[in-house]
């Protein structure tokens, strides 16, 4: 709202644009705050000025939101994430998800998928690009987007003060998945920490 600088004598105070046209004594008021020594008593009758002006003109302060720009990037090299994404949906959600997906930007060695319902990145399944080769078969990212797409039917909530992101009905429904077993046994075989695809 208000900033200044102190150079030497010089002072230089910035302030936000709804003190623009504001009345001279609420200028009064930020002038003997900032740059002189006024007594204890004269400061905070100025501060109580200033901080009544701010509450009366609250509305006039637009909060800009945080630039989400994230660049989403489904169409991998061998797998289109979006078509992956899609027919899944059609098939075990109904077409009712709403969701972004993308591959992730750089390669993580442990975290194959995510799924944020928070922040700039709410709704959004992020893949390990590590994953866009042809030696990953089809059923397994199949598998793991369809694990991420679940945290959204899912939400993660708190349990006796532990987060529990796989409730006992996500991991019921994450077995209906055709070839679970399988997609299970190829993460713990190929995608165990050492030797990574
Ligand atoms: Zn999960």
């Amino acid at each position: 709202m208000i900033s200044c600088k102190r150079n030497f004598n010089k002072h230089t105070i910035r302030l936000h644009n709804i003190f623009k046209n504001a009345p001279e004594h609420v200028l009064d008021a930020i002038l003997k705050t900032y740059t002189s020594f006024t007594r204890k008593s004269t400061r905070t009758a100025c501060r109580k000025i200033i901080r009544n002006f701010i509450t009366q003109n609250q509305h006039r302060i637009v909060h800009k939101q945080k630039a989400c720009r994230i660049l989403l990037d489904p169409v991998g090299k061998v797998f289109d994430l979006g078509e992956i994404y899609n027919n899944l949906n059609i098939k075990y959600f109904s077409s009712s998800l709403n969701i972004h997906i993308t591959w992730s930007h750089k390669s993580n060695k442990r975290l194959m998928g995510t799924w944020k319902d928070t922040g700039l990145e709410k709704n959004l399944i992020r893949i390990n690009r590590l994953l866009d080769t042809k030696k990953v078969p089809t059923y397994y990212i199949n598998y793991l987007v369809y694990h991420e797409m679940l945290h959204e039917v899912f939400k993660q909530r708190i349990v006796n003060g532990r987060i529990q992101r796989h409730p006992k009905e996500f991991r019921k429904l994450e077995k209906n998945f055709p070839l679970y077993k399988k997609a299970c046994e190829w993460q713990k075989e190929k995608l165990s920490y050492k030797k990574l695809l």
